[in-house]
């Protein structure tokens, strides 16, 4: 392999590094009250998450910000509040912090 190759090589997994490091900030970002600003999610550490808890939490579309203000996660069935923190809940169907503001596809008005 010729120097030149090389030198290609080293910066492409550079960035590509970059990349996987700022697709991974992406996760616990939410958009601002309209702003148009972008603030962390308090509850999007999913660090100690194994893949497939990940990719439950996926399945059933969470989002930290609900698309519709009358069903969030602290008004449903399956909401477990502080059990992540102060800010944080969880939620029956699937490991991790949820937000309070959150929703998922699954979500049933509390009883
Ligand atoms: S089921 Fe969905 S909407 Fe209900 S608490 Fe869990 S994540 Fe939130």
């Amino acid at each position: 392999m010729s120097k030149n190759n090389s030198i290609s090589r080293k910066a492409f997994l550079g960035k590509i590094s970059m990349l996987s490091l700022a697709g991974a900030g992406a996760g616990v970002l939410l958009k601002g009250c309209g702003n148009g600003e972008e603030a962390v999610d308090p509850c999007g550490d999913l660090s100690g998450l194994s893949e497939s808890d990940i990719q439950l939490r996926d399945a059933l579309n969470y989002v930290a910000e609900t698309p519709n203000p009358a069903e969030r996660c602290d008004n449903c069935e399956y909401w477990v509040a502080d059990q992540h923190g102060e800010q944080c809940g969880g939620c029956t169907l699937f490991a991790g912090p949820v937000h309070p503001a959150g929703w998922c596809s699954s979500w049933v008005p509390e009883s």
